[in-house]
């Protein structure tokens, strides 16, 4: 047993942002850490998340003792209901982390299978034959958790996302303490948060964000509507506090943050003064000055609260030049269209908007800046580090502050998705890879639309398409009518009829040197119709539709 080694393999969360997990195999255990979603990027045409490809542990069901979580965050929990639909594992986390899971679950009609079993800050439980600490971590989102595990090789830190909020909101200081203990102690590997590594400094505290909101919400005379991250439970607190103070009546719209702030005040993460929250068809009843609405939309999400008030389409809310807009929030990458547009709009309508580019300091970070990483790599002294949860880019930077800080180079491992990293005592390597990668789902279709299927969206959605339906004699393959030809996303027709009618006479001279050429077979057919008005067009307009001859006989 001895010469037995710790496998780390990440499944997600190395080389991108999101669907975060990562695998720990000891001997016949496997302990999943995190197990979240990713987000498609513009490219990936009506795709809903995309989630990781768990095959590996699909094939390994049976050495699956559980997953445990760090937080609610959906790059961290959000794949939940998807994996458990291929393997069952009792499901670890901390209150409000498995409060989101639960709401989750319900969704997907899951909860009769979950198993989840609740801990704490400072918990300590097995899962197989590890030995897992909780440790308190600040985050933007309450009941964040770094994990200390320890393997029979040694003590694996394993940060998930975090920062060290001095003044924090609501809950003490990450537990830098516990941290230096286990230093102490002696940590084999740490695993750490490289979101913000490029980042100078220390990640300002969340406590920052309320002073600034302070100002905005004092002597305010318009109705104040402010959005950010639904999940940003010490945001919410703070601005349902400082409307309190401001003497604000607060409604929440958006289902998931109406869902959040139910949970987070069940669970006594967030207190809400008396009298301050009123329903959302009631607070019209008050003066616009002593109204705040709470909602959704910080990322101009289509569906969202904000964008339907923005565009007219919610039911209690129009925004008017009497609004003040906060969206005390940042623009995740990939959405900066979408955010844009929505700002647009609201300055349309005529509101004052305010937003991080033009107002400063109405949002922190969640994570930890370097000087943070610093701290954290200089209190638990590992032997072996491992830079999680980033880009290339952000795990190199992470990996270059860890050598400055002294830790020997060669002990660093930057890591990929599905790699085997194996850890002794005294080493570390790559020593394998296992299957990998991004599985998309669309409505109820998991994978069921791979990059064949993408490739067709693209080429729609980029140049349209074109049916040439023609009907033929089963004897001679002469054209008895048609070619007919419709078109969808390609050119206005009405004002294309010229066009049309060149393509038809396209096609029949196509059909013509067929019938001289004696291809008589419906498929060679086809393809030689496609590829003449492929090349016609490509000359004619350069444009190349999608092209689907169809052939009736007769
Ligand atoms: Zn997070
Ligand atoms: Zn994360």
């Amino acid at each position: 047993m001895a010469t037995e080694k710790l496998k780390i393999i990440p499944l997600g969360g190395l080389n991108e942002v999101g669907k975060n997990l990562t695998v720990y195999e000891y001997g016949n255990d496997i302990l999943v850490v995190d197990c979240g979603l990713g987000f498609p990027d513009g490219e990936m045409y009506g795709v809903d998340v995309v989630i990781p490809d768990v095959t590996y542990l699909v094939k390994n069901a049976e050495k699956i003792r559980g997953i445990v979580l760090t937080h609610g965050h959906e790059d961290h929990i959000g794949a939940i209901p998807y994996v458990l639909k291929e393997i069952t594992a009792p499901i670890y986390g901390t209150p409000l982390t498995l409060a989101l899971v639960r709401y989750k679950l319900e969704e997907h009609r899951l909860t009769d299978i979950a198993d989840l079993r609740e801990f704490r800050a400072r918990d300590r439980f097995s899962v197989g034959c590890f030995e897992i600490e909780a440790i308190h971590v600040n985050h933007s989102i309450a009941c964040s958790v770094a994990l200390a595990i320890k393997t029979p090789v040694g003590t694996v830190i394993h940060t998930g996302d975090y920062k060290i909020d001095t003044t924090p909101i609501n809950c003490a200081m990450m537990d830098l303490t516990r941290l230096g203990e286990l230093g102490k102690e002696g940590v084999l590997a740490l695993l750490s948060d490289s979101t913000n590594a490029e980042r100078k400094g220390f990640s300002p505290s969340e406590r920052t964000v309320g002073a600034a909101l302070d100002e905005l919400f004092d002597n305010c005379p318009r109705r104040i509507i402010i959005t950010t991250f639904a999940s940003n439970v010490y945001r919410v607190q703070q601005i349902i506090t400082l409307a309190a103070k401001n003497g604000r009546k607060v409604a929440i719209t958006g289902r998931s943050m109406e869902n959040m702030v139910a949970a987070s005040v069940e669970l006594g993460y967030m207190t809400i003064p008396p009298d301050t929250v009123v329903d959302i068809t009631k607070i019209k009843n008050y003066p616009r000055e002593q109204q705040l609405i709470i909602t959704t939309g910080s990322q101009g999400e289509s569906m969202s609260a904000l964008y339907r008030m923005a565009f007219g389409g919610h039911k209690q809310v129009e925004i008017g030049p009497e609004d003040r807009v906060i969206l005390s929030s940042s623009t995740v990458p990939g959405n900066e269209k979408t955010v844009s547009r929505i700002i647009n709009e609201l300055y349309r309508r005529g509101a004052e908007v305010l937003y991080r580019d033009v107002a400063g300091s109405l949002h922190v970070s969640g994570h930890a800046c370097q000087e943070e990483l610093k701290m954290v790599l200089a209190l638990t002294q590992p032997k072996f580090f491992i830079p999680i949860h980033g880009e290339q880019r952000h795990l190199r930077c992470h990996a270059k502050i860890a050598a400055e800080v002294g830790i020997e180079p060669s002990h660093i491992l930057i890591g990929d998705i599905g790699k085997v990293m194996e850890l002794g005592k005294k080493s570390i390597h790559i020593s394998g890879t296992v299957q990998a990668g991004r599985v998309l789902v669309d409505g109820t279709g998991i994978g069921d639309v791979g990059s064949v299927v993408l490739r067709d969206r693209k080429h729609l959605a980029e140049d349209g398409m074109l049916v040439v339906a023609m009907t033929l004699s089963r004897e001679d393959n002469s054209l008895i009518s048609g070619p007919d030809i419709i078109t969808r996303g390609f050119v206005y027709v009405r004002e294309s009829e010229d066009l049309i009618d060149e393509m038809r006479m396209q096609v029949i001279d196509t059909l013509d040197a067929c019938q001289e050429n004696d291809i008589r077979n419906w498929t060679a057919i086809k393809s030689t119709v496609k590829a003449s008005l492929s090349t016609y067009l490509q000359k004619r307009i350069k444009r190349s539709p999608m092209i689907l001859p169809i052939i009736m006989e007769n």
